[in-house]
């Protein structure tokens, strides 16, 4: 008995109380001036955001920097640039909101560039090819999302496109959070998802029509390949075209804006 006791109070002490403390440590040191710099350099808007948001960021992205390992891919030199612009992106989806940091969330492998990934298919009959496929990034539900450097920084073309491979990934690791990656994150109700589900499949049918008739959208056309995809290219959208997207879907913007607690249009 005395021994189940004692390992209860290690395990909890290993497992529970000295990560909450460490945790508690790193977030009460300051803010390191040169990461101030690298948001300032690397993230759009980050000036003219209130001051309060740009300290909700940086406590959020101490906390990711804390918990998250970066693992360097290729022949890419892993430094705090590249730590900082990452973890900043990401952490802008947090913002306002009573959560944890990406949860399931334990590695982040950058490539210097675009990275090859061999895919599977079977098709009819049983065939299976093998495919090689060029991708920018990648987010895995069990717990990894991989990037390419040089499509987040210095890149006019994704600037130009509303594009950022960050916020994308990080979109899809919100959407992976319970369980499933179908286009819904976790949402406090019934009827919030009722109501998420509504505007996101009106939205969903007016992009894949918009694209039949070969009429512009605020929205990715990749967004079209499904609800999942759908959902990451409206939250890129949402934050990094968000005036453009609330005037021409104020409804897909207002549930956006319900669920990200926050209304980017205030720094843009
Ligand atoms: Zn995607």
């Amino acid at each position: 008995m005395w021994l189940l006791a004692s390992l209860t109070i290690l395990l909890l002490l290993v497992f529970v109380v000295i990560p909450k403390l460490r945790l508690r440590y790193v977030l009460m040191r300051a803010f390191p001036h040169h990461f101030s710099k690298i948001l300032r350099k690397n993230l759009p808007g980050y000036t003219r955001m209130p001051t309060d948001v740009q300290m909700q960021l940086k406590r959020k992205i101490r906390q990711f920097l804390h918990e998250k390992t970066f693992v360097a891919c290729g022949d890419l030199e892993m430094n705090d640039e590249i730590r900082v612009t990452i973890a900043g992106k990401a952490c802008l989806l947090l913002l306002n909101r009573e959560t944890e940091v990406f949860p399931k969330l334990s590695h982040i492998l950058v490539y210097p560039s675009a990275f090859v990934v061999p895919r599977q298919r079977i098709e009819g009959g049983g065939i299976v090819t093998h495919t090689n496929q060029t991708l920018s990034g990648e987010s895995w539900s069990d717990g990894r999302v991989i990037l390419a450097w040089d499509q987040i920084v210095n890149n006019p073309h994704n600037e130009k496109m509303g594009q950022d491979v960050v916020i994308h990934e990080f979109a899809h690791q919100l959407d992976s959070e319970d369980g499933s990656t179908n286009g819904a994150p976790v949402l406090p109700s019934t009827v919030a998802y009722r109501h998420w589900s509504q505007v996101m499949e009106r939205e969903f049918l007016r992009l894949q029509s918009a694209i039949d008739q070969q009429e512009e959208s605020v929205i990715d056309p990749y967004g079209a390949t499904n609800p999942a995809e759908f959902f990451a290219v409206t939250t890129e959208a949402f934050f990094k075209k968000s005036a453009e997207l609330a005037s021409a879907h104020p409804e897909l913007f207002k549930v956006l804006q319900a669920y990200y607690c926050i209304d980017p249009r205030e720094w843009h």
